[in-house]
């Protein structure tokens, strides 16, 4: 209890709101830049590219405190959001083909091409929901006759706890196991963003999670003197309020460099044994995002000497970029360069219990969470 009083202490979210208002009013009128889709008003863009911190600056109504002036732009850090359609309609192949699918529940209700998998749940075909992919081995171990493939997506967090399935199928000798692979990383999303055109970041409010893995160091090349700051900050309000407070601090002052404020979990090297186990199972490969389209080793894929827990592999399908609904516009939303809000179907035709797309799906989604906590 005295933690989290400790991170939503009334008294000193006011004094750093204070900080942050006496803050922007010292930047230089160089960090005017146009806001979402090139609005008439002015704003200094910061992104925050990670879904769970879109969700809690929502819940804690961190945007209405902000000065006009601080635009918060939601990033692709919601990795249910960025995976392609195309990879749901390889899902729903393979379910129709008998093999039994493992998968958090969050993935159920993303839209493929044509349906989803809840739909194909529906018609009788074997989807698993589980809380660990561990339990993707347990059915693999249980059902010795059946093909399980566990829908294996996210961002660097999540890769480990996938592979220690594969680590544990091997030890264990089950073979009857394999990976649908969509794994994602965010350095080469932040890369490809910088130099978007359509965006103009001044800052990113860098993610909790993924840091822990992959080190505070993984952002210095985004920083220096073509750089922009790159702070990383928890997900209670206070980290929040510290972390925008340590990117308008560089700001003012002209410095781009990385700046750790989640210290009690982050290091410089990060997680280096779930970095030794990426680098045992996996290389890098070029991906699509939902929205953003392929980006050159932005993923990762098993090597060539795993191919026998490669769900592509073993089962002959293959990923390909799926169809949106084209009046979507979860794209823009995950690109940064449209709010929820400019979505004309937000909260009328698409609501969590009617989605027309994975924003709206997901618990780390931006238009689920402008629904649940800003409408
Ligand atoms: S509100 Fe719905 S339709 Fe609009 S962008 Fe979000 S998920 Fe897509």
């Amino acid at each position: 209890m005295k933690y989290i009083e400790g991170f939503r202490n009334p008294g000193a979210a006011a004094a750093l709101r204070e900080d942050i208002r006496a803050l922007t009013e010292a930047l230089p009128p160089s960090l005017l830049r146009q806001g979402y889709g090139g609005q008439a008003n002015r704003t200094t863009n910061i992104m925050e590219v990670c879904g769970s911190h879109t969700m809690a600056i929502a819940r804690y109504g961190i945007r209405d405190i902000l000065p006009s002036q601080i635009k918060l732009i939601s990033g692709p850090g919601c990795p249910v959001c960025v995976t392609d359609a195309g990879y749901i309609d390889t899902a729903i192949e393979l379910a129709r083909r008998g093999v039994t699918i493992v998968t958090f529940g969050d993935m159920l209700n993303v839209p493929g091409s044509d349906t989803s998998l809840a739909a194909v749940r529906s018609e009788g075909h074997s989807i698993e929901i589980c809380y660990s992919p561990l339990r993707a081995l347990e059915l693999a171990r249980e059902f010795p006759e059946r093909e399980i493939v566990f829908l294996a997506i996210g961002f660097e967090t999540t890769v480990a706890p996938a592979l220690a399935v594969i680590d544990q199928a091997i030890a264990a000798g089950v073979e009857n196991l394999s990976l649908l692979v969509a794994f994602k990383l965010v350095p080469p999303a932040l890369a490809a963003l910088m130099t978007d055109p359509d965006l103009q970041i001044d800052a990113f409010l860098c993610p909790a999670h993924v840091s822990a893995i992959i080190g505070a160091d993984a952002y210095q090349p985004f920083t220096g003197s073509e750089g922009v700051p790159c702070v990383i900050a928890g997900f209670e309000p206070l980290d929040i309020l510290l972390g925008l407070k340590g990117i308008l601090t560089q700001l003012g002052s002209g410095i781009a460099e990385v700046d750790n404020q989640y210290s009690r979990v982050v290091t410089d090297a990060g997680n280096r044994r779930a970095q030794a186990l990426m680098e045992t199972y996996l290389e890098p490969a070029d991906v699509s995002w939902r929205g953003i389209g392929v980006i050159p080793a932005s993923g990762l894929a098993l090597k060539a000497e795993w191919s026998r827990y490669d769900a592509e592999q073993r089962h002959n399908v293959r990923v390909e970029v799926g169809k949106m609904d084209p009046a979507c516009r979860c794209g823009d939303v995950i690109k940064g360069i449209a709010s929820p809000f400019d979505c004309p179907m937000f909260g009328n035709v698409c609501t969590p219990s009617s989605p027309f797309g994975p924003c709206m799906v997901s618990s780390e989604g931006s238009c689920a969470a402008y629904y649940k906590y800003s409408r």
